[in-house]
């Protein structure tokens, strides 16, 4: 029995074929290349066309679309999240970039809460720390006794 191809395409339709790739960062958060959105267009050896769709993978670090304006890269050791420019912040002592999973916050002398990054709250915390334990031992309410001997 002669057998003959069973499943030819019978139109157009069938000749066509897409593969959509979606363009993820690496670990370190960065794109292997900088395309917003591709389509390439071959035709196959059948006749029929063939088209690859690169999409670029549209969310920040921060869970936000990718068409909200960017805010900025976190640069907190070890992490790479881009963050949309409502989720973006400063460290308010050194300026570094922050994600919304590396800022941390303090309240200033007057309450506010300031952001800071990791490193500045626990200096600051410790200068304040020392700076209370300062107080105390300044205060004339606390006694001292010596255990030297
Ligand atoms: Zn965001
Ligand atoms: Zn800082
Ligand atoms: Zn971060």
């Amino acid at each position: 029995m002669n057998e003959q191809e069973t499943n030819l395409p019978n139109d157009s339709e069938e000749l066509r074929k897409d593969e959509i790739f979606t363009q993820r960062p690496n670990a370190k958060g960065e794109l292997f290349d900088d395309f917003e959105h591709r389509t390439d267009t071959v035709l196959t050896s059948e006749g029929g066309i063939s088209r690859k769709i690169l999409n670029r993978e549209r969310e920040y670090g921060c869970g936000h679309d990718a068409r909200r304006t960017r805010g900025g890269r976190c640069g907190e050791e070890g992490c790479f999240r881009d963050s949309c420019a409502d989720c973006y912040t400063r460290c308010s002592a050194c300026q570094v970039g922050l994600c919304l999973f590396h800022v941390r916050y303090l309240q200033n002398e007057t309450g506010q809460k300031v952001p800071v990054c990791s490193h500045c709250r626990d200096t600051i915390q410790r200068r304040r720390f020392w700076g209370n334990i300062g107080a105390l031992l300044l205060s004339p309410f606390v006694s001292f006794e010596d255990h030297s001997k």
